[in-house]
């Protein structure tokens, strides 16, 4: 059973209609990238998946647990799936251990002492151990988001979301948060990414996705979509980006 299913997504803000019908599907230990012009539903659906944002209608299955029946859990849903923002999100007022410890802990899911092992894991995992009693506003965007994936990563998910998490980075930095992504990729979580890294989604992902005007307009194994985009808008937005 794929980890994701994704079916007749519609997604409404008052009038506006900006998720159509998106279906997909992705399975375990895939990595998904969606590329797509500014505008065209990409976060929207990212946000859906996870439930921050309430479909219109349509159904959203992740692990099993259908996210868009109105009696689910959807705490208890959200603790599985980690999402990355492209603004980082860390607590200002927390240093980079407690920021990763802090929700399982609160949550009751880990004892201190439990959770603060796994961070020094995931901390060393990333680079990042050497920080551990660091707060945010002392590190630079790169080091932060890295801080952010371990967060993440502490609540053991069993799928990650990333929404353009190299965006708001400084092009220095680019590499070693995406470095960290494809060291994840490759030890087999699922993923799915929203990027403008179009050389991450041709080397990393399994299926690339291109979404214009709230549908998925091409998918496919990148080298299709990018060598040979069977699409005119999807011609257009790769001759605009590449
Ligand atoms: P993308 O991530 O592809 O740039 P978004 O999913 O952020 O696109 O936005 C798609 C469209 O939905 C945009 O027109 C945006 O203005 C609109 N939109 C997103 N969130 C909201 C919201 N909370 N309320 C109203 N409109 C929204
Ligand atoms: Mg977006």
């Amino acid at each position: 059973m794929p980890k994701i299913i994704v079916k007749n997504l519609q997604k409404k803000f008052g009038d506006l209609e900006v998720l159509k019908d998106i279906n997909l599907e992705v399975e375990e230990g895939e990595v998904v990238c969606v590329i797509g012009p500014s505008g065209s539903g990409k976060s929207t659906m990212l946000r859906c998946l996870n439930g921050l944002e309430v479909a219109t209608s349509g159904s959203i299955v992740v692990d099993g647990h259908e996210i868009t029946d109105p009696k689910v859990d959807i705490d208890l849903v959200r603790r599985n799936i980690g999402m990355v923002f492209q603004q980082f999100n860390l607590f200002p007022f927390m240093t980079v251990k407690k920021n990763v410890t802090f929700a399982p802990v609160k949550l009751g899911l880990m004892s201190q002492e439990e959770a603060d092992k796994k961070a020094d894991e995931l901390l060393d995992r990333v680079g990042m151990l050497d920080k551990a009693d660091a707060y945010p506003r002392q590190l630079s965007g790169g080091q932060q988001q890295r801080v952010a994936i371990a967060r993440a990563l502490e609540m053991n998910p069993d799928v990650m979301l990333f929404d353009e998490p190299t965006s708001a980075l400084d092009p220095e930095m680019v590499g070693e948060v995406l470095r960290v992504m494809e060291k994840l990729a490759s030890e087999g979580m699922t993923m799915v990414v929203v990027t403008h890294e179009m050389g991450f989604a041709k080397q990393v992902s399994d299926r690339t996705i291109f979404i214009d005007g709230g549908v998925v307009v091409e998918e496919g194994p990148p080298e299709e979509v990018f060598n040979h985009p069977k699409n005119e808008r999807t011609q257009n937005f790769l001759n605009m980006v590449l």
